[in-house]
C-alpha cells in the first residue's frame, strides 16, 4: 500500500470516535474549557474530579487540531537540554520542570488504567543520541547533569548504539529509562467520553467569538450566539491562542511526520524506545502499536498552512534521507505523511497561568515537544488556581516570566 495523505494518520486510523452536539441553547457553569483536544481533555477529567459543572466547547471536531497530528511520545527531556535549562533559568526551576513531565508519564500510565484506555500507552525508554562528533561534549554534559539530578541514565557508546539498535553513524546517546507513548487523538476522545458520564458537557463546531465580564462572571458568546456563563474560564486552545493574546510568547513551526507501512520484524530493536538526535531541527521516531514506524522532524517557521502543506513531498524526502544516515539499508514504505503546526518557546517551558487581559481565567498551553506531559502538569496547576492557589512551577510558566 502506497497511499499519501495530508491527513494525519491518526484520524484515518480512528476514524470518528464521537460527536457532540453544537451550543443551541444559554448555559451557565463553574468552569468553561475552551478547546477539545488533549489539553483539553486532561483538565476537563480534572474539574470534574474536582467536583465542578464543567462545560467545553471546541469549534472544530473533537480533537482535530494538533492533537490529531501529534506523534504522541511522552517524554520526560524538554526540548532545551536540562543543564541549558538550569543555566537560563536555575537549578530548582529547571529540574521540577524535568520532574513534572517525568511525573506526567506516571500519572497518563494511571489514567490510562482507570479508564480501561485502548490507546496503547506503552511504556518505552528514551534514546538521544549525537548526530555530529562535535555534539558528543555537550551530550555528555547534559548526560552528567540529568544524572546528578536523579533522573535514570546510562551513556551509551557509538558501538553499544550499534549493537542495541542497529544504528549506524551515531556518536553515543543518552539512554533514558523514564519514556512512553501513546494514540494521544483515541486517548483524548476516551476521557471526554469517560467524563461525559460523570457530568461534563461537550459542545463541537461552537466557536467562542466574544467574552465579557458580567457582574464577576464570565459571559461567553458563541457563533451560534447562544451564552455561556462560566465563574473561570480555562483556555486550552493550543497554537490558536496566538489570535487572542498579541504578545509575541511562541514562535509557531510547521513540523512534518512520516509514518510506514506495518513491518512486523523490520522495526522491533526500536519497538521499546522512543528515539531523537541532536540535530536542528531535530529528528525522532518511535513505533506504533500497529507495528509501523513513525519518524518525525523538518520543522521550520510556520507561515500559513498552504505553505507549509506545499512542502510535504519535501520534508518527506529530507526526513527519509536523515533517517538513511543511521539505517543506510533501510527500505522505508510511508503509507501516510502530514503536517502540523506547534509553537516553540524561548526556553522550551509552556505557558500556564493567568494573563493579565482576561480576568477569572487560566491557559494551558503546552507547546513543543512535550506538548502533552505539560499539558498533564496542567491539570494539578489549574486545580490549584480553581482554589486561588499558585503551584511551584507557577512562576516558571507564567506570562511576561
Ligand atoms: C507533528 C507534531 C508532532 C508532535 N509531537 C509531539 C510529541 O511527540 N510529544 C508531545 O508531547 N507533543 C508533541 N506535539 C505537540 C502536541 O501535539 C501538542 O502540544 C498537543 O497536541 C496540544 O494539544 P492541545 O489540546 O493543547 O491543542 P489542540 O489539539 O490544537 O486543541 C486546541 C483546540 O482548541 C480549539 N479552539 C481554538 N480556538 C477556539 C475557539 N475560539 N473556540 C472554540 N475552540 C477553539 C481548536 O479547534 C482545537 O481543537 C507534536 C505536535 C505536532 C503537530
Amino acid at each position: 500500500m502506497d497511499l499519501k495523505s495530508n491527513e494525519p494518520f491518526w484520524l484515518l486510523k480512528n476514524g470518528l470516535l464521537a460527536s457532540y452536539p453544537s451550543l443551541q441553547s444559554n448555559e451557565k457553569c463553574d468552569v468553561l474549557i475552551v478547546g477539545g483536544g488533549i489539553t483539553g481533555s486532561l483538565i476537563a477529567h480534572q474539574m470534574i474530579e474536582d467536583g465542578y459543572t464543567t462545560i467545553l466547547i471546541d469549534k472544530r471536531e473533537l480533537c482535530n487540531g494538533s492533537t490529531s497530528a501529534t506523534t504522541s511520545m511522552l517524554q520526560y527531556e524538554i526540548d532545551v537540554p536540562l543543564y541549558e535549562l538550569i543555566e537560563k533559568i536555575g537549578k530548582k526551576g529547571a529540574v521540577l520542570s524535568y520532574k513534572a513531565c517525568s511525573d506526567a508519564i506516571d500519572t497518563l500510565e494511571k489514567l490510562s488504567k482507570m479508564i480501561k484506555s485502548n490507546a496503547g500507552f506503552k511504556r518505552k525508554k528514551s534514546l538521544y543520541f549525537a548526530s555530529k562528533k562535535k555534539d558528543t561534549e555537550w551530550l555528555k554534559k547534559e548526560y552528567q547533569a540529568r544524572k546528578e539530578n536523579g533522573f535514570e541514565v546510562q551513556w551509551l557508546g557509538e558501538e553499544q548504539i550499534l549493537k542495541k539498535f542497529e544504528f549506524e553513524n551515531t556518536y553515543g546517546g543518552i539512554l533514558s529509562r523514564q519514556g512512553a507513548s501513546i494514540d494521544a487523538f483515541q486517548f483524548a476522545h476516551e476521557l471526554f467520553m469517560y467524563n461525559v458520564k460523570k457530568g461534563l458537557k461537550i459542545f463541537d463546531k461552537t466557536e467562542m467569538v466574544k467574552v465579557e465580564e458580567y457582574k464577576g462572571f464570565n459571559l461567553v458568546t458563541v457563533d451560534s450566539g447562544y451564552q455561556i456563563k462560566a465563574k473561570k474560564i480555562i483556555y486550552c486552545i493550543g497554537y490558536e491562542s496566538k489570535n487572542l493574546l498579541k504578545e509575541n510568547f511562541v514562535n509557531l513551526k510547521s513540523t512534518y511526520a512520516v509514518v510506514s507501512e506495518i513491518d512486523k520484524d523490520k522495526f522491533k530493536n526500536i519497538s521499546n524506545t522512543l528515539v531523537w538526535n541532536t540535530d536542528d531541527p531535530y529528528l525522532y521516531m518511535r513505533t506504533t502499536d500497529d507495528e509501523r514506524m513513525l519518524i518525525g522532524g523538518g520543522d521550520e517557521d510556520f507561515y500559513d498552512a498552504e505553505k507549509r502543506d506545499a512542502l510535504l513531498n519535501k520534508k518527506e524526502k529530507e526526513i527519509l534521507k536523515n533517517l538513511k544516515k543511521i539505517k543506510p539499508d533501510y527500505h522505508f514504505y510511508p503509507d501516510f505523511v502530514w503536517a502540523g503546526t506547534f509553537g516553540e518557546t524561548k526556553d522550551g517551558l509552556p505557558y500556564i497561568g493567568e494573563h493579565k487581559k482576561l480576568r477569572n481565567s487560566y491557559f494551558v498551553l503546552g507547546f513543543g515537544g512535550n506538548g502533552i506531559t505539560f499539558s498533564v502538569t496542567g491539570m494539578e496547576m489549574a486545580s490549584l488556581f480553581m482554589k486561588n492557589k499558585k503551584h511551584p512551577l507557577s512562576r516558571y510558566f507564567k506570562f511576561g516570566r
